[in-house]
């Protein structure tokens, strides 16, 4: 059976929880904690980087530094997953649906200034399988009408677009380390903050509301209550499992890449020849290889080729069920303009099994597979 996925595991993350345990700290902001946030901070240039306990909690964090309010409208593609959105709506907001470019399935940035109304108060560009959005565009529209940037880059750790980090662009960032990402403690994230001043007051919000950080650095002599929090914060042993991943990151990174590069090799003769579609990525970005999809011609097609791969004991999936047209994506948001590729591609969309230490053996068992099931002969 050639698994989808298999969360990544480096061989040294028991030694790193045996010290977490040692070190009699497991609750959140000991060491571990401290040091998957100053690699994540050297690492992508944010100005600082908390751990969460997951990307759903980095982008409600998010939300909540954004003060969003009932009635506000945030712009979001519908390809996406229901965190995005979720993070926004638990705030009151309205969701602004927009169609995706049929390259990178990405937010299409030139329909995001038709969705902009008076109620728009932020834009959430999401980097589907690592590859960054269109975001000079962005940052400019951003600008002009006073919005804020949220990155949804849960899928983009170690990612960049025009050589700055995914998550580091926008006023904030979100990375996801559950165990489907390319870097995992199991459940968690991080929050990204580009800007200083947010810091005290994501701080306070990932603490219960408490000054407990500051209370902890000695800058204040009572630990209270000061403003709306919640518990944000991951145990240590978590953070124990993700860190010695962070000082792999090369490792990690460049054997995905591998994969992926495999994939694409061995497949482009198929795409080629017209049977499917292959992933692209523009010149300014550089990729992570989150993700290796394929595009089907049709969604009858794709759902033969999902059973011919199973009974090959090979494991793919798809996604997302566009948002917009899901039972809460109808009532908490609307869709802007025309779906053109949201829900064809995601009727079309495959994923390959892809995942750290995938072999290079499962990856032609899996090509020669899918180059059978279209009956094409490699020349
Ligand atoms: C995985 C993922 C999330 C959610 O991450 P969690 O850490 O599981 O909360 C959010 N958005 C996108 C695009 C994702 O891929």
């Amino acid at each position: 059976m050639i698994s989808f996925n298999v969360p990544p595991y480096i061989g040294e993350e028991e030694k790193y929880i045996e010290k977490a345990i040692q070190n009699h700290k497991i609750s959140g902001d000991g060491e571990f904690t401290h040091l998957c946030s100053s690699w994540l901070e050297e690492k992508t240039g944010a100005k600082k980087v908390l751990l969460t306990t997951s990307c759903s909690d980095a982008l409600e964090m998010a939300a909540l530094l954004c003060d969003i309010r009932e009635g506000d409208e945030i712009i979001m593609p519908s390809f996406t997953f229901v965190s995005t959105a979720n993070a926004f709506v638990l705030r009151g907001a309205k969701i602004v649906f927009v169609d995706i470019r049929p390259d990178t399935l990405n937010i299409d940035e030139s329909l995001i200034e038709d969705a902009i109304t008076n109620r728009t108060k932020a834009i959430v560009p999401v980097h589907y399988a690592g590859i960054g959005c269109e975001m000079n565009t962005i940052v400019k529209i951003a600008e002009k009408y006073h919005l804020m940037i949220i990155e949804d880059a849960a899928q983009g750790v170690m990612s960049s677009y025009e050589g700055k980090a995914l998550g580091s662009i926008g006023d904030f960032g979100c990375y996801s380390f559950h165990e489907t990402k390319n870097y995992s403690m199991g459940e968690g994230g991080a929050i990204l903050i580009r800007d200083e001043s947010f810091i005290e007051k994501a701080e306070i919000i990932r603490e219960k509301g408490t000054n407990r950080s500051k209370f902890w650095r000695g800058q204040v002599d009572k630990y209270t209550w000061v403003d709306k929090g919640s518990s944000f914060l991951p145990s240590e042993l978590n953070a124990a499992y993700l860190y010695p991943q962070l000082l792999n990151a090369e490792k990690i990174n460049q054997n995905r890449l591998g994969s992926w590069n495999e994939y694409y090799e061995q497949l482009k003769p198929l795409a080629d020849a017209g049977f499917i579609e292959l992933p692209s990525i523009p010149p300014e970005c550089v990729h992570n290889a989150h993700l290796f999809y394929i595009k089907t011609n049709s969604l009858s097609e794709r759902t033969k080729l999902i059973q011919y791969l199973k009974e090959s004991n090979i494991e793919t999936v798809f996604h997302y069920i566009p948002l917009h047209s899901s039972p809460a994506g109808k009532r908490f948001g609307r869709f802007q303009g025309e779906d053109r590729f949201t829900t064809s591609i995601s009727e079309r969309l495959l994923r390959l099994p892809m995942y750290y230490g995938l072999s290079s053996e499962d990856i032609a068992t899996v090509t020669q597979s899918i180059m059978s099931f279209y009956r094409f002969k490699r020349n």
